[in-house]
C-alpha cells in the first residue's frame, strides 16, 4: 500500500448495466451481482426500478438519474465515485444511453478519471436486428424520428439512399403514420420489419414490403399497441449502370458550382471512379433542370 493510496482512496467504478426489455429472465447473472454489490444505483426512474430490484431481492439504494437532472445530479454521483463508492447506472429498460439517459454521467465520469465498465445485456435494436433476416453486417440506428410528419419525412429523406439497414424506435401511437411516411419516402417495395413487444407475451415480428406492412398495421389495431422497433432494408442502386451514388452526385454538384460542365464531369470521374460519360450525362440533366 502506497502513501498516496492511503491518503486518497481508490476511486469507485461506474458500471453501465443493461436490464430486461420485457422478460425479466433476460437479466444476466453478472448484472444481478453488480446491482447487489454497488453502493448506489443511479436509475432513470427510481419507482420503476424499485419494482425490478424487489423482484430480485436487491436492497441497494436507488437515486434518480434522468434526462432532467442528469447534469446537476451527475456531480453528486461523480463525488460518490471519487470517494471510492461503486455506482451502477440503469435505465427503465435495456441498455442505458441507447435512447435513454446516461450520456452526460458517463462522459463526466470518464473525464474525471473514473473507470467506466459496461455490463452488456438486452437492447431492443440488437434483439430486433438479430431476428429480422435483414443484412446485419452494417446498419445504422436512427433512434426516435421527429414526432411531426414534416420533420419525420425530412429525416427519412436524409437516409433515403443509405445502403445500410436502417433501425428506428417508434412510439405505438405513431407507428402507423411512421410506416406510411416510410412508404412514401422509401417506396412501396422496400423490405421492412416491425418488431413489437420483444421478449413479451405478444411478441410479434412481421417482415413485409413497406406498403404491405403499413396496410397490415392499419388493418389490425392490436399492432398499434406496445413497444416497437422498425427495421428497413438499406437502399439498393437500381440494376445497371445508370444510377449515380449519392456521394458521386454530391461531388458533381460541388464541382459544377466551381467550373465548366465538362471539366466538372472529368474531375468528378477522377475523384469518384465513376465513368466520365455517366457523370457528363448527369451534369447535362442538371443543367436542363436548372
Ligand atoms: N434503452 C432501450 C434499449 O436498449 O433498447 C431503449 C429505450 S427507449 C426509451 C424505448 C424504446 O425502445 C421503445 O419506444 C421501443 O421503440 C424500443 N423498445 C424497448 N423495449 C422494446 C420491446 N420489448 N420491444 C420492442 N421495442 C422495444
Amino acid at each position: 500500500m502506497t502513501l498516496s493510496s492511503v491518503l486518497s482512496p481508490a476511486m469507485g467504478t461506474l458500471y453501465v448495466v443493461a436490464t430486461p426489455i420485457g422478460n425479466l429472465d433476460d437479466i444476466s447473472a453478472r448484472a444481478l451481482r453488480i446491482l447487489r454489490e454497488v453502493a448506489l444505483i443511479a436509475a432513470e426512474d427510481t419507482r420503476h426500478s424499485a419494482r425490478l430490484m424487489q423482484h430480485f431481492g436487491i436492497n441497494t439504494p436507488l437515486a434518480a438519474c434522468h434526462e432532467h437532472n442528469e447534469r446537476e445530479q451527475g456531480s453528486h454521483f461523480i463525488a460518490r465515485l471519487q470517494a471510492g463508492g461503486d455506482v451502477a447506472l440503469i435505465s427503465d429498460a435495456g441498455t442505458p444511453l441507447i435512447s435513454d439517459p446516461g450520456y452526460h454521467l458517463v462522459r463526466n465520469a470518464r473525464a474525471a478519471g473514473v473507470k467506466v465498465v459496461p455490463v452488456p445485456g438486452p437492447s431492443a435494436l440488437i434483439a430486433a436486428l438479430s431476428a429480422a433476416g435483414l443484412p446485419s453486417d452494417r446498419f445504422i440506428f436512427e433512434g426516435f424520428l421527429p414526432a411531426k410528419t414534416a420533420g419525420r419525412r425530412a429525416r427519412l429523406e436524409a437516409v433515403k439512399e443509405e445502403p445500410r439497414t436502417l433501425i428506428f424506435y417508434e412510439a405505438p401511437h405513431r407507428i402507423l403514420e411512421c410506416l406510411e411516411d416510410m412508404q412514401a419516402v422509401f417506396g412501396d417495395e422496400r423490405p421492412a420489419l416491425l418488431a413489437r413487444e420483444l421478449t413479451k407475451t405478444f411478441e410479434t415480428l412481421k417482415g413485409l414490403p413497406l406498403a404491405e406492412l403499413a396496410a397490415w398495421v392499419a388493418a389490425d389495431s392490436n399492432q398499434q399497441r406496445g413497444e416497437c422497433v422498425v427495421l428497413v432494408a438499406g437502399w439498393q442502386a437500381p440494376e445497371g449502370e445508370d444510377a449515380l451514388s449519392v456521394e458521386a452526385q454530391r461531388v458533381l454538384d460541388l464541382l459544377l458550382k466551381e467550373m465548366p460542365l465538362k471539366r466538372a464531369a472529368a474531375l468528378a470521374a477522377e475523384i469518384t471512379g465513376v465513368r466520365k460519360n455517366l457523370l457528363y450525362q448527369a451534369a447535362l440533366e442538371r443543367q436542363k433542370d436548372a
